[in-house]
């Protein structure tokens, strides 16, 4: 299993209601709710966020067939929105995707890109099964930490706040182990590989110290 992202999606709030700043791999962006729902409108809400990553993946991944084949289309459009439904306990959305050509196609052509737009990665992630781990991050420490050092640095492990994310045995395997004993081996990489796993640690599980000289 490797994550997408090498450094994941930040996103941070202050004191104002609803505006997010969120940094991405090139910049910052700002997420923010329309002014009828009590924001300011400085950036998308969260489902214009959500709908636009369908948008976007749809008409590239339509390019890319569409050059791929050689056929003329200079342009093409999309929109998209939802509805949600309730019945019972269940919410039900409903996303619609309407495509536009802006050149004459053929009708084959055009069911094989309503076919290509339907596998675009986000149509998958989206009508797949999802589902969203969420940790909490212990800034405290505990009594109950085991201590592992290298001699430069000790890494404390508390396994009361380790949700096994399994996020370190997957990013240093060299270092973080659980089929070994002790499962974390100091000497498997150097300090500024061990510093840098531990810092992503999800639930603050994983801390460390520098040792005194
Ligand atoms: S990254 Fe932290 S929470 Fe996840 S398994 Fe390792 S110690 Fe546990």
């Amino acid at each position: 299993m490797t994550y997408k992202f090498e450094k994941p999606i930040h996103a941070e709030i202050g004191t104002e209601r609803f505006k997010v700043s969120i940094e991405w791999r090139n910049g910052t962006l700002i997420a923010d709710e329309p002014v009828a729902n009590g924001g300011k409108d400085l950036g998308p809400d969260p489902f214009t966020l959500l709908l636009s990553s369908l948008a976007s993946c749809t008409l590239a991944t339509l390019r890319m067939y569409i050059d791929h084949k050689g056929w003329d289309v200079p342009e093409l459009k999309v929109n998209v929105n939802m509805f949600q439904q309730t019945k019972g306990e269940e919410v039900f959305t409903i996303i619609d995707r309407d495509i536009h050509f802006s050149s004459n196609i053929t009708e084959e052509q055009r069911n094989k890109l309503l076919e290509v737009a339907g596998k675009c990665p986000i149509s998958k992630l989206l009508k797949g099964t999802t589902d969203i781990r969420t940790y909490l991050y212990h800034e405290e420490t505990s009594d109950k930490k085991i201590n592992y050092t290298n001699g430069e640095i000790t890494v404390e492990w508390t396994p009361d706040f380790c949700k096994h994310s399994g996020r370190c045995v997957m990013g240093l395997p060299t270092v973080f182990d659980i089929n070994k004993k002790p499962w974390i081996n100091m000497q498997g990489a150097d300090t500024a590989a061990i510093i840098a796993q531990v810092d992503k640690c999800p639930t603050g599980a994983l801390k460390y110290h520098y040792n005194k000289k």
